[in-house]
């Protein structure tokens, strides 16, 4: 049986006094879903900066080599692997080749997402709802549960659920899409709350509107951008903006961090 006492110094132990002269995620292993550009990309790039072995993937194979390419380019440690998350086999694969290449996982990124549909939310589908929950809650939930397991034997980890701002004032024009980024505020800290006796850390992103392919449908779509503005946005952030405060989330600087969904929105409110 755990004591409060054993929790609090198997914690400590994993927190490093005196390592301020090392990467803050030096030796770590790291998947990161939906990778192969926009904000994945950002994230797993300043994660292997920061000194973990990365493993970047997406749908596409050749996206994924691109990236890769790129990062090694760049004096990188990362390797990659084609994962759609929606499929079951790709999530088990990705797994295994994280296992097979760094014979270990310590942090996962969630960031892989879909939006199949913008529009009046009457003129949404069955087979749309199914999708996006697919894709987005139910698969992100499934990989974390493949992955724990492997991050419980490192005896500390931490996962990010990439959400959206749009979680908590979710709009009609983009109603499944919303409500999964709901789903997923809820995911986060229904997870650190189970994970918490583990060691193993769950904090999302709220993300703001970031400049990325998946935000051209909001650019171009004069009904959406005409909320923007009483909602505060300013400006468009950029991938990068959310990349640093997901190594720091993975760090041992957030110890104390858990349960959290932090909005990197540039002022756009964040909360329900
Ligand atoms: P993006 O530029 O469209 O990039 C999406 C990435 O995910 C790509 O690497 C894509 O690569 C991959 N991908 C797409 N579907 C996938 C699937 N089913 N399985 C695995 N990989 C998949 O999107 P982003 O703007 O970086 O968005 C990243 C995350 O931030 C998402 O969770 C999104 O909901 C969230 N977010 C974005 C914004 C924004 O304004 N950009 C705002 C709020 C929240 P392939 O095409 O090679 O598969």
């Amino acid at each position: 049986m755990l004591s409060l006492e054993s929790l609090t110094n198997n914690c400590l132990m994993s927190i490093m006094p005196g390592a301020s002269s090392q990467k803050p995620l030096q030796h770590k292993v790291a998947i990161v879903t939906g990778s192969s550009y926009g904000i994945g990309l950002a994230i797993a790039r300043r994660l292997a900066r920061d000194g973990a072995h990365v493993l970047l993937s997406s749908r596409n194979l050749e996206n994924v080599e691109k990236a890769v390419q790129m990062l090694k380019a760049e004096g990188l440690s990362v390797s990659g692997t084609q994962c759609h998350v929606g499929k079951k086999e790709d999530r088990d694969k990705l797994v295994a080749t994280a296992l097979e290449q760094y014979g270990k996982i310590d942090i996962l990124i969630c960031n892989a997402a879909v939006n199949p549909f913008v529009g009046p939310i009457f003129e949404t589908t069955e087979e749309m709802w199914k999708k996006v929950f697919h894709v987005n809650v139910i698969s992100t939930f499934f990989l974390i549960k493949l992955v724990v397991p492997h991050i419980q034997k490192q005896g500390s980890g931490s996962i990010i659920i990439c959400s959206s701002f749009i979680g908590y004032i979710p709009h009609p024009y983009v109603g499944p899409y919303s409500i999964t980024k709901t789903a997923l505020l809820g995911l986060t800290n229904v997870l650190a709350q189970s994970l918490r006796f583990m060691n193993i850390r769950v904090n999302g992103l709220a993300i703001g509107l970031i400049n990325t392919s998946f935000s051209k449908v909001i650019r171009n779509t004069p009904v959406l951008q005409s909320k923007l503005i009483p909602l505060g946005v300013y400006r468009f952030g950029e991938p990068e903006e959310c990349a640093g405060i997901a190594s720091f989330l993975c760090s041992e600087d957030a110890s104390y961090i858990n349960g959290e969904n932090i909005a990197v929105t540039g002022g756009i409110r964040g909360r329900l």
